[in-house]
């Protein structure tokens, strides 16, 4: 058996016959979207790391259709919410970042499910690095520091509303683009392109991962041996990766409790209410973008700590934009939702296989009464402050109160489906995101999130990505 191990960084393409897939390493990562390349930079030059990604530099139709599944559940867009090839989802996601509340980490009584094992805390000393790798600026969210009282956008302190800031990548960070260059010169780090990762295999113990099964859409394939293997697919993939691991364990890798592509979660995105401006000033004055530095961010609207708990409330963000106040029509309220965890919205395999001979996905993505009492609470806390100011008036639309599903929107953020917890009977990874029932098998990405607060994913995910650097180097001496 020939080993590769390359001294110097190099991507490669391993549908090329001359390029040998039976290697070995210290890391191997499946997926070379935001979680894997953060990650692969953060160990790569102490360690030999294999980057595994399924596609190529640039887009190729049948890698991308590997993607392809059904949606059972509130309508979903599986090949439109993500991108397979080098840099993943990143090569057409907004920017927009945000830090989760403090709160959502918590366990709150009127959440089931609710609470991660690890806090807001935990992940703060990775936000500047985090801030660094997306093109922020500042990994500063304070909007307190950041924005001198006066001068904050919405007049709403003394209500049960607050504001959070939102930052914006600047230029939009592309990671296969940005990183490319640190990704080829690297030392020890090793990319192998169009390498999509099939299965991972067990060691008698049942425990240790021994080695990964790579196939190439052109018919090549190879195993790769590891210290330990890390799988950063995208929110959805990782679950569908787990779950088709099956030559050893029938119910799938870290499925005892049949939890893997459970709590599926979203951020609905609700164009819930028309809203009257009664002061044209306090209007003209929303989603000011600001500058710090050479970044903008942002302002938006959302629920006090206290109003959660008193309202038993989800959170949420909520936005207008300013080119609307000059508009004679409603101004519409557009407002991002935390939905709650709910075992019922899943991925699930069917019988029908890819090209790569791993079965495709049914994602049956749920919406329960919690998350349209949400919806209703955010549309009353919102009323209540500006009514309260003679700021505006707003008016929940008809679909909203008649739980319309089909007028829900997504994000494109997928969560949960390897959630993280304390006990095994209730998460798929624990609070370093190992596998449970693996000592060697890792997740990184956002389908670790226990709850998915109000705010788009990445910033977070990153975060744990180098949280989940960190802890691996320890184990690596
Ligand atoms: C239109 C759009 C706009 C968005 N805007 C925002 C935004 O403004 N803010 C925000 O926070 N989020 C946004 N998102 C979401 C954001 O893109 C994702 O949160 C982020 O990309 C997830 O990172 P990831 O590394 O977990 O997954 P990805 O970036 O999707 O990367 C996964 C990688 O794994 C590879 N892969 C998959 N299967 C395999 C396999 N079997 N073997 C090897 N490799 C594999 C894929 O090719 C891909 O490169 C947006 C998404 C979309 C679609």
């Amino acid at each position: 058996m020939r080993i590769g191990r390359e001294p110097a960084g190099m991507i490669i393409d391993a549908r090329n016959s001359a390029v040998e897939l039976t290697r070995d390493a210290d890391f191997v990562i499946a997926g070379a979207g935001v979680a894997g390349i953060s990650l692969a930079l953060e160990l790569a030059g102490k360690y030999s790391v294999i980057l595994l990604e399924s596609g190529g530099i640039e887009p190729e139709q049948d890698t991308q259709s590997l993607y392809d599944g059904k949606s059972s559940g509130l309508n979903y867009s599986l090949l439109g919410s993500r991108l397979r090839f080098l840099g993943g989802t990143s090569n057409h996601w907004g920017g927009w970042c945000g830090k989760l509340d403090d709160i959502d980490f918590e366990a709150r009584d009127w959440v089931p499910h609710s609470g991660w094992p690890i806090t807001s805390a935990d992940l703060e000393p990775f936000h500047q690095r985090t801030a660094d790798i997306l093109d922020l600026g500042s990994g500063n969210f304070d909007t307190d520091t950041m924005v001198p009282p006066e001068n904050h956008a919405f007049r709403i302190s003394g209500t049960r509303l607050t504001q959070r800031v939102m930052r914006f990548s600047n230029p939009v960070t592309r990671m296969g683009e940005k990183y490319r260059p640190a990704l080829e010169n690297t030392a020890g780090l090793t990319v192998l392109l169009n390498a999509n990762l099939v299965d991972l295999k067990l060691h008698e113990d049942g425990k240790k991962l021994e080695s990964a099964l790579v196939r190439t859409l052109n018919g090549r394939s190879g195993q790769i041996t590891a210290k330990h293997f890390i799988l950063a697919s995208g929110g959805i993939e990782n679950a569908r990766l787990l779950l088709s691991c099956r030559s050893q364990m029938t119910q799938g890798l870290g499925n005892e409790k049949g939890l893997v592509g459970r709590f599926f979660m979203e951020h609905p995105h609700v164009t819930a209410a028309e809203m009257f401006a009664l002061d044209e000033n306090w209007c003209q004055g929303q989603m000011a973008l600001r500058r710090d530095d050479d970044h903008w961010f942002g302002l938006m609207v959302a629920p006090s700590k206290k109003s959660l708990s008193e309202q038993r409330c989800l959170n949420f963000r909520g936005h207008i934009f300013n080119i609307e106040c000059q508009s004679d029509d409603p101004i519409e309220l557009r407002v991002m939702m935390e939905q709650a965890p709910n075992p019922d919205s899943r991925v699930r395999l069917t019988s029908t296989l890819d090209a790569l001979g791993l079965p495709r996905i049914d994602l049956n993505w749920q919406l329960t009464a919690l998350d349209w009492h949400g919806i209703q609470c955010m549309g009353r806390l919102v009323g209540e402050a500006l009514g309260a100011r003679s700021l505006g008036r707003v008016k929940l639309r008809d679909w909203v109160m008649e739980q319309d599903g089909r007028r829900i929107g997504f994000g494109s953020h997928h969560m949960g489906t390897t959630r993280m917890a304390d006990d095994p009977a209730a998460g798929v990874v624990d609070r370093n995101c190992r596998v449970f029932g693996t000592s060697n098998l890792f997740v990184a990405g956002s389908s670790v999130f226990a709850t998915g607060g109000a705010i788009n994913p990445t910033f977070t995910l990153t975060a744990l990505a180098l949280r989940l650097a960190e802890h691996l180097t320890g184990l690596v001496r």
